[in-house]
């Protein structure tokens, strides 16, 4: 079994009992709070369940019909993720209005809070291995549900003080307040989400740090070649996609520009993880200095 689907797998059963414990917090207080923490794990074991899919399928090696790979179903499970998180919010501001016309005190709330601050804590170790194992390998899927649980484990520490202050103040609609609040929370970080994901989706460059690697790999091995231009890269999950012009004297032959570009290849491979090489040989009257990376 692959390692990040090994994860995903992690997320659902600690999303499942994270749920549980944070229902029965709910069901024996009668929060609306506590309920509204409730609903947004259940978001969670969803958005589990469409990560664990979205990891195995970006996994699946190309074939016929995705000749690129499938990479990119990983920025689709985080654009579901963000459109689920934004049906919870409004679900929870309508139990949060229901709450403030009919306040109702809360019931054994110490055992109550108790429990949800253990499911809390459950989270925030999860959050940790998620965002650690998601830098490492690179999956956009594992990072956003990390950023995902944090948003969580915060707005849980901050329910967990209001509740606290309802049987201690007597104001019975900072309940509903507090629903409130954390649906503005949960919507929040399910627009970002979702910003970022579009990102990914669009094609955007690979970082700063990848395009210099790029160029020095090129510079240092293109012996014999006269300028390298035209550099575009694309990133798709873990993958980087690079494609640039080769300028090599006209009177080089085939097979020599050819093993030229194989050299070129095998040590941008060499010194960038999962990176896909196309070269396209020129003669040297398209060589365009100004913004071409000169070969040493
Ligand atoms: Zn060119
Ligand atoms: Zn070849």
């Amino acid at each position: 079994m692959d390692k990040t689907f090994k994860l995903a797998l992690g997320s659902i059963v600690v999303g499942l009992v994270v749920l549980g414990l944070k229902y029965y917090a709910f069901h024996i207080t009668g929060s609306v709070a506590l309920y509204s923490d409730a609903l947004e794990s259940i978001i969670n074991v969803a958005t589990a369940i469409a990560a664990s899919f979205a990891v195995r399928l970006a996994a699946v090696p190309p074939d016929a019909n995705h000749p690129y790979g499938h990479h990119k179903a990983e920025y689709l499970s985080a654009v579901l993720e963000g459109a689920l998180v934004i049906v919870a919010a409004l679900s929870i501001f309508r139990e949060a209005y229901l709450g403030w016309i009919t306040p109702k005190p809360i019931d054994a709330p110490f055992e109550g809070l108790l429990i949800n601050g253990m499911a809390s804590a459950i989270n925030a170790v999860w959050f940790w291995i998620l965002l650690r194992y998601g830098r490492r390998w690179r999956s956009p899927a594992l990072v956003a549900d990390a950023r995902h649980l944090w948003t969580d484990v915060v707005s849980s520490l901050g329910v967990i003080l209001g509740v606290a202050l309802v049987p201690l103040t007597g104001w019975l609609q900072l309940d509903a307040i507090l629903a409130a609040l954390v649906a503005v929370n949960i919507l929040w970080s399910g627009w970002r989400l979702m910003r970022e994901s579009i990102g990914g989706l669009m094609d955007e460059t690979a970082p700063e740090a990848t395009l210099a690697r790029v160029r020095e790999v090129i510079s240092q091995h293109a012996e014999g070649a006269l300028e390298a231009h035209d550099l575009r890269t694309r990133h798709a999950g873990r993958m980087v996609f690079l494609e640039f012009h080769l300028v090599v004297p006209g009177s080089m032959t085939v097979s020599e520009s050819h093993a030229l570009c194989d050299r070129i290849e095998a040590a941008l491979r060499e010194g960038i993880e999962d990176i896909v090489v196309n070269i396209h040989v020129e003669p040297e009257e398209k060589a365009k200095h100004p913004g071409g990376v000169p070969v040493l």
